[in-house]
């Protein structure tokens, strides 16, 4: 069984949490969901608005008696070269950005229902590289890159069956 740390960043939308509890749950075994954890002050990049993806990633907690770790966070997310991501992920530690998964992003009223959904996707995207995933080319596969949240939502919440196989045949997930 694959265990799961889920890791609030500052305050984070506690339905969001628990939706994500179940959902990871359900998809690779257990999920234990920590206190919220600081947010690193030397993450906050003057005058951008954005915080440094990276020096958050490296201030989440190591995932001791965990396969990975998964930081969730409200605040909007880049990493060098790139004007924003909505997560990254290094060695076993995870990170998603809620910010813009919020349809108030878009100057459009809030859906819950339509946040939870991507933020599954982005969750078990990053997590997919934490396994040994890389990118992939099938067009609903979660493990799709997705450049903008139209890319996201046009992309499942599901591994394709060849990465399906790929996390079956390392053990993260049981075969069915
Ligand atoms: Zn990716
Ligand atoms: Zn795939």
């Amino acid at each position: 069984m694959t265990t799961i740390l889920l890791q609030p960043m500052g305050a984070v939308d506690v339905d969001l949490i628990s939706f994500l509890h179940d959902e990871l749950g359900s998809l690779f075994g257990a999920v234990e969901v920590r206190p919220e954890a600081l947010i690193p002050e030397a993450a906050r990049v003057p005058g951008r608005g954005q915080l440094a993806g990276g020096l958050v990633l490296s201030a989440l907690p190591a995932p001791e008696g965990a396969e990975a770790v998964l930081g969730v966070i409200e605040e909007d997310l880049f990493v060098a070269r790139t004007n924003f991501v909505f997560g990254l992920a290094l060695g076993r530690k995870a990170m998603i950005s809620l910010a813009r998964l919020r349809q108030e992003f878009y100057g459009l009223p809030p859906n819950q229902g339509l946040l939870r959904e991507r933020a599954k996707k982005e969750a078990v995207h990053e997590l997919g590289h934490v396994f040994g995933l890389p990118h992939c080319p099938n067009a609903g596969c979660v493990m799709r890159f997705s450049r903008s949240i139209r890319e996201t939502d046009f992309k499942s919440s599901r591994f394709c069956g060849r990465c399906l196989k790929t996390l079956e045949s390392s053990g993260v997930l049981a075969r069915s």
